[in-house]
């Protein structure tokens, strides 16, 4: 990157420098307490939601299409619920569990049942280092990515490999090539709509490769979390293609397992989540979770098809959504480009839609701005967390995330991080 600071004087950049660290004195001596470290919705807009709490009471009948949902039973979920999570992640219902409230935990779950038990009658991943000569096995991470995607892998002892993300989702020549040639690879985690931490939605192309690509692993398997599948900021958002309908027009049906919940439609954590796959995949990841789970809450699942009952509900939601998501989206675009525009010294996402935008600043100064932002008093995700092991190999990355604080909050801090992106890059440009 060639920055403005790497085209002044000596004298020059000094001044520069003194200018901005009187700067950063005035902002330390205010004492600001800002968070900008998780993707979480505003007070107000969980607030919006709060009338679901009103559809189910005592004097409520409890039956959903013929289940009783004060008793046990119905481990794969109520029958409105599964239609609902099947049109959200494009798939018939019976293709569908829903489950308790965390998609996260689903995947883990999954994840961790392809490790133990494998699936399809194929051998558990955990016996593939056994049997190559202790060699893991490995799933690609579009980077920069999810935090937490990267740790359930990691955890259970497979390696996780960065693969580079464009406008269109991740490489795919790079996603073909060692998915063909390497058996070791088992798999790709994805966020194929508005991505964490880039907002990118995979290109339709992206997704046709992903769906009917050669994999030397028979047991390949397509880790779809679709987090933020009706999470647009504008109505006029690039719809995802259905991978389902595309992997079974190619007979890969098995390859695709999706994710998702409505912990950022309704209420974060306490929402519901769903698993989507083929039958033969949905019938492994059953009888793994019935070992532990006689029926999720079907109370919840009650309340929350009560208050959004079909697709077309949920999106007249997302849009009372994405009134408050906009405006902060907005300013974030507005405050980078009049503070950094010009100063050769960043790059960032334009994001649609999701919960973030993905900046990179200089190679070697995210860990010094995320420290200095701190410093004066605005808190971020730590620098490296959207890569692998925490490691960014050109400490660069940054993700921002605008939806918690008010608007005043965010200006505020959006004037710190801009400040500590100048002033560290011109420090690294002085050093
Ligand atoms: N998947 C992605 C891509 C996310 O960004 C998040 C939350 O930030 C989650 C999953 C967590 O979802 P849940 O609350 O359903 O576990």
């Amino acid at each position: 990157m060639q920055t403005v600071y790497g085209q002044m004087s000596d004298e020059q950049l000094d001044r520069v420098i003194e200018q901005l660290r009187d700067q950063a004195d005035q902002v330390r001596s205010r004492g600001l307490t800002l968070d900008m470290t998780r993707g979480k919705p505003s007070p107000e807009q969980v607030a919006i939601s709060l009338p679901l709490l009103d559809t189910v009471d005592a004097t409520t009948d409890l039956h959903d299409e013929g289940i009783d949902c004060g008793n046990y039973g119905c481990f794969e979920g109520i029958p409105s619920a599964r239609r609902l999570a099947g049109e959200l992640l494009g798939v018939p219902s019976d293709q569908t569990l829903v489950l308790g409230s965390s998609s996260l935990l689903i995947e883990y779950e999954t994840i961790n049942m392809f490790w133990l038990r494998g699936t399809c009658a194929h051998a558990p991943w955990e016996a593939y280092a056994a049997s190559h000569s202790g060699r893991p096995p490995r799933i690609l991470c579009p980077v920069p990515g999810y935090d937490r995607h990267f740790a359930i892998t990691e955890e259970l002892g497979i390696e996780n490999v960065p693969i580079a993300m464009t406008d269109d989702g991740p490489d795919m020549d790079e996603v073909e090539r060692l998915a063909a040639t390497d058996d070791s690879v088992k798999g790709i985690w994805c966020v194929p709509k508005h991505s964490n931490p880039s907002g990118v939605t995979f290109s339709k192309r992206s997704v046709q490769r992903l769906a009917t690509m050669r994999t030397a692993a028979a047991d390949f398997r397509i880790l779809w979390d679709n987090a933020y599948a009706v999470h647009d900021l504008y109505p006029d958002c690039e719809p995802l293609a259905n991978i389902f309908d595309i992997a079974g027009a190619a007979g890969t049906q098995d390859r695709v397992v999706a994710f998702g919940s409505t912990s950022k439609i309704t209420f974060p954590g306490s929402g519901i989540a769903f698993v989507a796959a083929s039958r033969r995949v949905l019938d492994d990841i059953s009888r793994a979770l019935k070992v532990a789970l006689i029926s999720a809450d079907k109370m919840n699942q009650l309340r929350h098809v009560r208050f959004l009952p079909t697709l077309a509900d949920i999106r007249a939601h997302m849009a009372r959504h994405a009134a408050y998501l906009r405006p902060r989206f907005e300013l974030v675009e507005s405050k980078l480009a009049a503070g950094l525009g010009a100063s050769g010294c960043a790059t960032w996402t334009h994001p649609r839609g999701g919960y973030f935008v993905s900046f990179d600043g200089p190679d070697r100064t995210a860990r010094r701005v995320v420290a200095l932002c701190r410093d004066l008093g605005v808190r971020l995700t730590p620098a490296g967390a959207t890569w692998p092991g925490g490691r960014d190999p050109r400490d660069a990355n940054i993700r921002i995330a605008p939806s918690y604080p008010s608007l005043e909050e965010l200006s505020d801090a959006l004037d710190v991080f801009v400040l500590a992106v100048k002033l560290v890059a011109a420090e690294q440009e002085a050093a």
